[in-house]
């Protein structure tokens, strides 16, 4: 069936809210908006290259920041724009992208703790590389073999970005199909 776009800007703002809040419903085990949205949680982030940008699971296409959200009860998964995340799912999904800019611009910046509490429930970093960054991610003076732990815990974190940049299907299931198990 074909869709047909009889909106303005406005409205079609608006629609993309509807859209994200449906298909939310139609992957959670809850059928209301407040208690679906309750079971989500960010499982992932990673940047898109350029000729590689996502479409949000609101339909706004061209998306660059990506959270993988996973459903703790049902174990589906989904893509979600960063702005609509923000905005519509997780509050802190802002607190892990500033975390992964800071260390992009600056690869001696300390990692965030959001990020690190992120990467370490990933299992990308060790438990030792977690406390370490926890212990000294707002530190501006650290020793040499210090600065290069951070370093290279900064390194594994945005080379597991990359990697997994090419790994991730489009969402082309929707409903039950979604499931994983
Ligand atoms: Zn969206």
């Amino acid at each position: 069936m074909q869709a047909i776009e009889c909106f303005g800007p406005q409205q079609a703002l608006k629609s993309n809210a509807a859209i994200l809040r449906r298909e939310i419903i139609k992957r959670s085990v809850a059928t209301n908006w407040a208690d679906a949205r309750a079971e989500w949680f960010v499982a992932d982030i990673y940047m898109a290259d350029f000729d590689d940008y996502r479409t949000c699971l609101c339909t706004k296409e061209h998306i660059k920041e990506i959270c993988v959200l996973h459903n703790s009860f049902n174990q589906n998964e989904v893509e979600v724009g960063n702005v609509c995340v923000k905005k519509f799912m997780n509050e802190n999904a802002q607190k892990l992208f500033d975390g992964i800019e800071r260390i992009k611009h600056d690869i001696n910046c300390g990692l965030s703790e959001a990020v690190a509490a992120l990467f370490r429930r990933r299992r990308i970093i060790t438990e030792w590389e977690f406390k370490f960054s926890i212990d000294t991610w707002r530190k501006r003076y650290l020793s040499d073999k210090q600065a290069a732990a951070r370093v290279e815990i900064n390194r594994k974190v945005l080379a597991n970005m990359a990697e997994r940049k090419t790994t991730h299907e489009n969402q082309e299931n929707v409903g039950g199909s979604m499931s994983h198990d």
